[in-house]
């Protein structure tokens, strides 16, 4: 049991709290999965590109999926080879495809031919043979959220079959390309499986087809997307997951990589805010806490729902109340209608599944600096960040400011 109000008192709040253990018995439970294959689990960076949470997954024998050159050289800090670095993302820019091929990583992720021509022409400026993995857009529907849908051909990832196929055989062709993997990613928070399967059938069946014109693969990217549980979620599990990608592999000598984001660190993350009010506005009621939207902005962007638990002596019957920050925004909130005792100064609020798309996608919006971080395992808790503080907020603007 995590005590919230010892580590309110010691790192005081808005506060991110991750739990290591539990992040390493998903990360376990994932890669057991898939035994009986060679398979590298890649973290997905973006979920949560602390440092110290990195070097965690690192010392379990995770590599990294990276989506800006920024991640990729978290990676490296944090200690992941650069053989289990993967880079995607369908913007990267010249400096960052030439940053990725001098770092000598597994692959990059090409998202477009026009992409290919960039990173081919990159690698020939530095005399470089540069591995490429082809992102595929299977055309299947998710089933999810349309925000986080990424494998439907109207969303901006990847590219079709017969592009894929055609970039296949320009990259075999090349001097400067190494086709050596293929990648798929339909998107996030994935709670049904068959949508999986029939991506990984499509992708296998192209990886048969390059085979028979002699352009043999060495890696099966199957992305991340795993589902979790924020609410009543049914999800996926990983050994269901897993039989079902190896089913469609019979046959294939191929390394597996999965991308897990999510699945690895949601619901080892809490986001720890204190009540500052409770306010009555009409018939609304409103708990206003100290942290908002700039901490954590999944409700205020997706609507997402966040299992909210009060810590407090209240006795009071719950009654409906909207839960919201400091910040200037109606859609400054962490839930609508949410059922709590009525609520004292300095009660606490824990937010639970805060540990992925949380910290990452704060901002300092409203001048608001960004929380601190601490991560437990077992006994023992650590700071992985500290508070930003006023002097941190406009250190790169003080120098510009006339008289
Ligand atoms: C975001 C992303 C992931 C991780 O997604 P989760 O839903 O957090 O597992 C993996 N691969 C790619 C290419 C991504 O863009």
């Amino acid at each position: 049991m995590i005590n919230f109000k010892k580590l309110a008192a010691a790192y005081k709040t808005p506060l991110y709290i991750y739990d290591l253990d539990y992040m390493t018995k998903q990360y376990e439970e994932l890669k057991e999965a898939f035994k009986g294959r060679k398979s590298i689990m890649a973290f997905a960076i973006k979920s949560n590109s602390n440092l110290s949470i990195i070097s965690h997954f690192a010392n379990l024998g995770s590599g990294a999926d990276c989506v800006s050159i920024g991640e990729v050289r978290r990676a490296f800090l944090a200690g992941i080879p650069s053989y289990k670095i993967i880079f995607s993302g369908v913007g990267k820019s010249d400096d960052e495809i030439r940053e990725a091929i001098e770092k000598d990583i597994l692959y990059i992720n090409v998202e477009s031919e026009a992409e290919l021509g960039r990173v081919e022409l990159i690698a020939k400026e530095l005399k470089a043979k540069c591995r490429i993995s082809v992102r595929v857009n299977p055309n299947i529907d998710p089933l999810t959220h349309p925000y986080i849908s990424t494998g439907l051909h109207d969303n901006k990832f990847g590219v079709e079959i017969e592009a894929a196929k055609r970039m296949y055989i320009r990259a075999n062709n090349s001097e400067h390309l190494d086709p050596v993997g293929i990648h798929f990613h339909i998107g996030s928070q994935l709670t049904e499986l068959k949508p999986i399967y029939e991506s990984a059938e499509i992708v296998a069946d192209l990886v048969r087809s390059l085979a028979s014109i002699k352009i043999e693969l060495k890696f099966f990217d199957i992305g991340g997307g795993l589902g979790v549980r924020y609410k009543d979620e049914v999800t996926i599990k990983p050994y269901d997951y897993a039989q079902a990608i190896l089913g469609t592999l019979k046959g294939l000598d191929l390394t597996v990589i999965c991308e897990p984001g999510r699945f690895l660190t949601a619901n080892g993350g809490y986001f720890l805010t204190k009540v500052l009010y409770e306010k009555q506005n009409g018939a609304k009621r409103f708990v206003v806490v100290d942290g908002a939207m700039n901490d954590l902005l999944r409700p205020s962007l997706y609507k997402a729902y966040h299992k909210i638990e009060a810590i407090t002596e209240s006795k009071t019957e719950e009654s409906e109340a909207d839960v919201v920050g400091p910040v200037c925004e109606s859609g400054d909130f962490f839930a609508k209608n949410y059922p709590l005792p009525i609520l004292e100064h300095n009660d606490l609020l824990v937010i639970h599944s805060a540990g992925a798309y949380g910290f990452g996608m704060g901002s300092n919006y409203n001048t608001r600096g960004r929380s601190a971080e601490v991560a437990i395992k077992g006994d023992e808790v650590k700071l992985i960040r500290r508070r930003e503080e006023f002097e941190d907020l406009i250190a790169l603007e003080k120098e510009f400011l006339e008289n």
